[in-house]
């Protein structure tokens, strides 16, 4: 209840969060800019968040094309504070050059630069030093889910990585979580709404339970092959409180559509209902 004495209910914002990867020159981004920022001009959203994370160098071009109606991130940064460590880019100077936030953990790091989920929490750790927002992939093999395996896997890499890393409080405002099924990353192979909430309502109960963390407000992003035919039901889910998007948010056609759907959505999640005292 507020000083008025009435109950507030407050509602998880909605994010919309673009993973560019390894793509777009300077050129491509203005392009893409100038027809997503047309196409968008009339949708008013008061309860969503739209983000992208471009490579590294282009993140001042996308801070000035995009802030502060979107906000910038990076796809990655190094565990180390700074030093001796070639080609590596450092929290430090992401905070420096206007990052908003990093995504940590990514199956194509994982899989493709062997991070596992120690490094993961060294980078979680320097990140939030750092003042980074970040956003915390997780996610199944297409085998550990056949396998059954697909909840254990999930909690394991959550317990690894976040459990003690920072305060209670620090997890729950700076970080967001990405569950992101392998299989479903750029195969175009949906996990079902029912498959994504199954989980996201596993992650939430375990962050609660077993990391003892007021989940009930802590975003959990879907991602895996999101397109503007999707998005909908994915969103319509209780406890899936935004997209992580590959593809689709390289097409500024189907990044507005994404946008206007994220926009759309108006019921309160269950996760995200907590009366306030
Ligand atoms: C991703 O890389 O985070 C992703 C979800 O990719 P895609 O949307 O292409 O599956």
């Amino acid at each position: 209840m507020n000083q008025k004495g009435v109950y507030v209910v407050n509602v998880i914002k909605r994010y919309l969060v673009g993973n560019w990867k390894m793509n777009q020159t300077q050129e491509e981004i203005r392009a893409f800019f100038a027809t997503f920022k047309n196409l968008v001009s009339g949708i008013t959203t008061t309860n969503h968040e739209t983000w992208i994370a471009p490579q590294f160098v282009h993140i001042p071009l996308v801070h000035s094309l995009f802030f502060p109606n979107g906000q910038v991130g990076a796809q990655n940064c190094s565990h180390k504070e700074k030093g001796a460590f070639t080609g590596d880019v450092s929290a430090k100077a992401l905070k420096d050059i206007d990052a908003h936030f990093v995504i940590i953990g990514h199956s194509e790091r994982r899989a493709i630069f062997k991070e596992d989920p120690l490094l993961l929490r060294e980078k979680i750790q320097v990140a939030l030093a750092n003042k980074l927002k970040i956003i915390f992939c997780i996610g199944e093999t297409l085998k550990e889910r056949e396998n059954g395996d697909a909840l254990r896997i999930v909690g394991e890499q959550l317990n690894i990585s976040l459990n003690g890393v920072a305060s209670s409080s620090e997890i729950e405002t700076e970080i967001l979580l990405a569950y992101e099924p392998v299989w479903a990353i750029g195969t175009g192979r949906t996990a079902t709404p029912e498959q994504a909430q199954e989980m996201h309502a596993y992650i939430r109960k375990l962050l609660q339970e077993q990391l003892k963390l007021n989940s009930a407000l802590l975003p959990i992003l879907y991602g895996g092959s999101v397109t503007p035919e999707n998005i909908d039901a994915l969103l319509q889910q209780p406890d899936i409180n935004g997209a992580l998007v590959g593809g689709a948010s390289l097409k500024a056609n189907d990044f507005a559509k994404l946008f206007a759907s994220a926009a759309a959505v108006q019921q309160p999640h269950s996760g995200g209902k907590r009366i306030n005292n």
